[in-house]
This record gives structure tokens, sequence and C-alpha cells, in this order.
């Protein structure tokens, strides 16, 4: 289904004539249409379409806003007492979209006309996801008009299918009228479909003759598509994914890879317009949703002062407001930001920090560093060294610097004869005889507090992080607590740390700090650990460290407008009855044959499947039955990405519990499909 949005560049340009003629010529060339008119005051369009291209669609579904008065349709309507709501024109189209192959939509008067309260022409094409066609006047003032609404589409994302001309007088036609669709196209190079010719009369036979060879529908219809077939071409061409098996991408497999064009709310949509619910906030980093207003707009209004300056030597406006902020948000005790781009970094940054430190005020002993079992903190080497998990770790072991590994427990798989949560606390107890023993030439521990994302949503019951936190501060070891996917909400608070009352000498955050925008990074520490740099500088205890674009003013002007939607939506408040929903609507998977464990802090799950729920086995990894999972829920409209057979869902904060039950049914579906037939082969039938 494609949706075609006519504007004019202003009132009475001969839009409806527009409507008319691009109504005949796709119904000539076989296409199902429809005709949507949201909101009507004044003359009949809705009536005139409808007689004009003889449909059968009744006046009120075209039509379902009307009033009499020709005034612009937010007055006119708000006069005739007709109560108009984004919702309510949303649902009318859809329903009488679902009749059609290619819906033409007629708007009012240009793309800034409110159509209720602060709701514009501009916010309903972006609602339905419609493709705009401007139809513009062919005289004197045109290039003007249709320039500014070319503008404004674009500013807003709106994808321009063409612009088409209109000749509503019939008139002798000057020098003006014969270059203007010339001069328009070179200036703002958007497609130009053609003149709809002036109409004596409206016809079929008389419409379709006359317009044919003017209107270039081959160019309107050609669209994405085609853009699509070529972009992956151009992928396959030239693009290196991470984390991928490129012999499997470049094959020419069924299900092409999605190229992802446009994102609204909680959706993802290609470049046709397929419409996918983002399961996994686009790795981890969604926070209020794709294209949210108030992010968009601090980012554009940031790009009018300033995309860049370096912090090496100056400072920048919004990277000082917002480590304001992120003290003002992060556990008491926190003190100093220190800015890089990507979550990597920001764990470096705090492991190299850690060690300077002691270097630094003269215990040069304490030099190394503890990690866990099953950790994940990065792809980069400094940032590897600190990883537990084997399968994306040991071919670069011989690259990474030596650490002490801390065993710490998966808590669906206890040993024979141990029992959960007891034995999970065995760790703390390991973790204090390591460090009994040799916490002087211990630096620091790092941890993602709670949840073990990467290793597969492992989590661990109430008291271990708090217990670790303790025995740090009693052997004066620095506690580094990467909260790069815990962070900002993910947890339901808006630090991991926060239910255990923790304050880590080092927070390191990055993936939600800007609403999933852009790429920005943090490491928060304490005023003891920046004092342990202040020396005079030919002593050589700076900290010698930084990115180029450390402290990006784009970045940090859109973190500061997420961190404000925090407070501004309670979005911490509003999503605890969410969190009890998911939880209840999860329940049901756990009858599954091959659900081993859910396990759910907030909006971070992990569906562990497995090959025989007694024994806990897992399903063989060259199976990959986690990614088949995933690949099946596109056919349900949702996009999602596994760790080996964990089916993770992570969805942006803002999810709706109606969405988060469209998630979890693409979920269910998706299991029964791949494992049902798996079943079904296995026991030979
Ligand atoms: C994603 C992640 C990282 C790495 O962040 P990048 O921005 O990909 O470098 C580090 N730690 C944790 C806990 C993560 O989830």
């Amino acid at each position: 289904m494609r949706t075609f949005f006519i504007t004019g560049t202003d009132t009475g340009i001969g839009k409806t004539y527009a409507m008319l003629a691009l109504g005949h010529l796709l119904q000539q060339a076989g296409h199902n249409i429809g005709v949507f008119k949201p909101v009507q005051s004044g003359v009949g369009d809705a009536e005139f379409l409808k007689a004009g291209l003889a449909l059968t669609d009744a006046l009120r579904e075209i039509n379902p806003y009307f009033a009499k008065e020709p005034l612009s349709p937010h007055l006119a309507l708000k006069r005739a007492g007709v109560l108009v709501t984004p919702h309510g024109i949303r649902r009318a189209f859809d329903h009488i979209a679902a009749r059609h192959e290619i819906m033409l939509v007629e708007g009012a008067g240009g793309l800034l006309v409110p159509i209720e309260g602060e709701y514009l022409m501009a916010d309903l094409v972006r609602d339905l996801d419609a493709e705009l066609i401007i139809v513009a006047r062919l005289g004197l003032g045109t290039i003007n008009h249709t320039l500014l609404t070319v503008r404004e589409a674009s500013r807003q994302g709106i994808r321009i299918a063409g612009i088409l001309f209109a000749d509503a007088t019939g008139s002798h036609k000057g020098l003006a009228e014969k270059t203007n669709p010339d001069a328009v196209r070179k200036l703002c190079g958007v497609p130009v479909l053609g003149t709809v010719p002036f109409l004596k009369r409206t016809d079929a036979l008389t419409v379709r003759r006359s317009c044919r060879r003017q209107i270039d529908m081959d160019v309107l219809l050609a669209g994405p598509s085609e853009d699509t077939r070529r972009l992956i071409a151009l992928d396959k061409k030239y693009v290196w994914h991470p984390f991928t098996q490129m012999k499997d991408w470049v094959a020419d497999i069924p299900g092409e890879p999605l190229v992802i064009d446009r994102g609204r709310g909680s959706y993802l949509m290609d470049a046709a317009g397929q419409k996918y619910l983002d399961g996994t906030s686009s790795l981890w980093v969604t926070v209020h949703g794709h294209a949210k207003r108030e992010l968009d707009d601090a980012l554009k209004a940031q790009t009018d002062k300033l995309a860049h300056s370096t912090m090496l030597g100056l400072s920048n406006t919004p990277a000082i407001e917002l480590a304001e902020k992120l003290i003002g948000i992060a556990p008491r005790g926190l003190a100093k930001v220190f800015y890089s781009d990507n979550g990597s970094t920001s764990v470096e940054i705090a492991l190299k920090m850690s060690y300077q430190y002691w270097q630094n005020t003269g215990r040069r002993k304490k030099s190394s560093i503890v990690h866990l079992s099953n950790s994940y903190h990065g792809d980069t080497l400094g940032s590897v060294s600190v990883g537990g998990i084997s399968l994306f770790h040991e071919v670069y072991r011989k690259l990474i610097f030596k650490t002490i590994q801390l065993d710490m427990p998966d808590g669906y798989r206890a040993p024979h004869g141990k029992t959960y949560p007891a034995y999970a606390f065995e760790a703390v107890d390991r973790f204090e005889v390591l460090l009994k023993k040799r916490h002087h030439e211990i630096a620091s521990l790092v941890l993602e507090p709670i949840v073990q994302g990467a290793a597969g949503m492992i989590m661990w019951p109430q008291g271990i992080l708090k217990a670790l936190a303790q025995l740090c501060r009693k052997y004066d070891v620095l506690l580094i607590a990467d909260e790069v996917a815990t962070g900002f909400g993910r947890t339901g608070k808006m630090f991991a740390c926060e239910h255990e009352n923790v304050t880590p000498d080092f927070l390191c955050v990055a993936k939600g700090i800007t609403g999933g925008y852009l790429p920005l990074a943090a490491t928060l520490t304490t005023q003891r650990i920046y004092d342990g740099f202040l020396f005079p500088y030919r002593d050589m205890k700076t900290f010698f460290h930084g990115h180029t674009y450390t402290g990006n003013p784009l970045a940090c002007a859109v973190a500061l407008a997420n961190i404000d939607l925090f407070k501004k939506e309670r979005v911490l408040e509003k999503m605890q009855p969410k969190i009890a929903f998911l939880k209840r609507r999860l329940e049901p998977l756990q009858d599954n044959l091959f659900v081993g464990d859910i396990r759910q802090r907030g909006f971070m799950v992990g569906i562990e499947l497995v090959e025989d729920r007694a024994s806990k086995k897992p399903f063989a990894w060259q199976e990959r039955v986690g990614a088949m999972v995933c690949e099946r829920a596109r056919a349900y409209g949702v996009i999602l990405r596994p760790l080996g057979n964990v089916i993770v869902l992570m969805p942006p904060l803002s999810m709706s519990a109606p969405e988060l039950d469209m998630l979890v049914t693409a979920v269910e579906k998706s299991i029964a499909d791949v494992l049902g037939e798996k079943r079904r082969l296995s026991c030979g039938y």
C-alpha cells in the first residue's frame, strides 16, 4: 500500500483537479485507488472526487470531518461544533485504506495549515507515513512558495514524491509559466511530475486524454522499491557490517537485508514503507521512541549554533550544562564528568583512571583489574581485556592485557545440589577471599550492575551488588559500574545502582544518554579520584586521554533534552505499570516446551530457549535457533536481535502496553513457527 498526500503551496491552487487527474491516470493503469479528504470546509471536494472517479466508498468514509463555512478547517470545524482528533483521523484513514492499493489523501491549503490545536497538516503527513505531492501554481510567485514548501517538508523528514504544476486558469502562458517548472526542478532537486492542464470538462475520457502526456506517472510510481533494490546492491558491494558473517550477508537469500529509512515512535520503517515494531530499541539505545519531537528540535536548534568544537583546551555550552545535569541525576557522591563517544571508551577511561589513580597517589602495586565471568564491556582491546564471553573474546586473547576473573554464577544454571539465590552469594565470598590475599595489588573491580546484558540478560539476585560494593570499600578497591546498557531507565530506575543504593567510584554511561540519537558517552567519577590527578604539570600525572569528538555539542544538546524528557513526561513513573504488564504478558510463555527461563528487570528481558527443559540442555549454537526466531519475527512486523539462544526484548521506554502485547505475541508466534517445525522434524512426521 502506498499513500500520496496531495498538498498545495497555497489554497485555491487546483489541488482537487490534480487529485482527479492522478486518480484517473492511476485507475487507467489498473490500480485500485482510494481517496481520503480528512477535513473539509466549504466546497464539496469529496463529493466531486467520489463522483468523478466513480468511487464506491461512502462519502463519510472519504471525508470524515466536514463543516459548511469556507474558513480554515480548524476554525470552520470548531464553529460547527465538530470534534477532530489526530487519532480519529488516523482510525478513519486505516478503515478506508484497508480496501485500496494506493491512497490519495487531499490536505486543505498548505503544509502548515492547522487541523486542530497545534496539530498541522505536516503532522498528519508524518502520521500517515505518506509521500508528498506538492501542487503548485504555474504563474508568478510560484518559485518562492514551492521552495518554502519543499524546505519545510524536507526539514520534517517527509519524502517528496514530486511536484505537480496546475494550470488553473487556462489563460495565455507568458515566460514565467513556461520556465517556472524547469527553474523549480533545478533549484530544489525534487522531480517535477508535469503540469495538470486546464480542464474544461471533467469526464474520465477528457481527463485521461488531456493529462496522459502531461504527467509522468513512471517517475511518480518508481519510488521506494527501486530505491531499495539499488541500496541493497550498493550495501553488498561496499559495506562491512559489525558482528556479521559477511559471507551469509551477501548471499542471495530470500528476505534480503532490511534497509531502514524512517522511524516514528516505537516503529522503524524500511524504504518501501513497511513498518516494524522496534523490539530492541535499535540495539538498546532508543528511549522515548523514534523521531521524538523534543529531541529533533534540540538537535536542529544546536545545528544552527555550533556542530562541533574541541574540549581539548576549550569548553562548550551544551557539554558544561550536561555535566551539571548528569551529576544531578547520578547516584550521590559522583562529582566529575569525563566525556567520550561510545560505551567501550567510557569503560576504558574508567579502567585507565582507576589504574593511574593508584600510580599517581603512590600505591603503584595496585595495578590489576578484576572483572566477572560472562562480562561484556565493549569491543576495543582495553574493554575486551575485561570481557568474559569467550565467543566474542577468545580470538584476541594474545592482544589483551592480563586481568583477574571472578566467577559469577548464572542463576538459571545452579550446579547440582545448590539452590538459587543462596549459591549466587558464593561469588561474594570468593571475592572476599581474593581481596584478603591480593587487595594490595588490585586497582579496581569492573562490573555490569544487576544485569549482565550481552551474556544473555543474566540477572543477579538482590543484594549481590551491594555486597560487592561493600567489599570494594572495605579493601580500598575502586568500583567501576558499567551502566552503558542499564543506565537511563532501562531497569525501571534511572541507574541500576540505585536499586541497591550503591555509589560506584566510576559510572560509565553511553547507549541511552542521547535517547538513542547520537554517539555520546560519559565516565562519571568522584572528587577523590579527580583530586588524585591534581599535581604540577611536570610530574606527568595528567590524565593523558581524549577523543576528537569528546563532548560534541550536538550530542550533548540532545542528551540535555533527553534528560529533560524523563522529568517532563514522568517516564520512570509511567514505566512501572508497563513493567508489571510485560511481566504478566510473558507468563504464558513459561508453558512453552522450549522456553527454559524468562528473565526480566524493567524493560530488559531475556527468554532463553533450550532443547530440553528438564536438563536445561542448550540448543547447539550451530543451529542458530535464536537467530531463526528473530528472523521469523519480521513476518509478524517486529525487529529483534538475539544473544545466542536468548531472545532479547528491549523495547523503548515509551512503548505502550498494546505495543508490548504485539511484541510478545510476535515472539510467541515466531517461537511456535520455528520450534514447532523443528519438533515435527525430529519426531519424524
Ligand atoms: C553496549 C555495551 C558496551 C559497549 O558500548 P559501545 O558503544 O558499543 O562501545 C559496553 N558495556 C555494556 C554493558 C554494553 O551493553
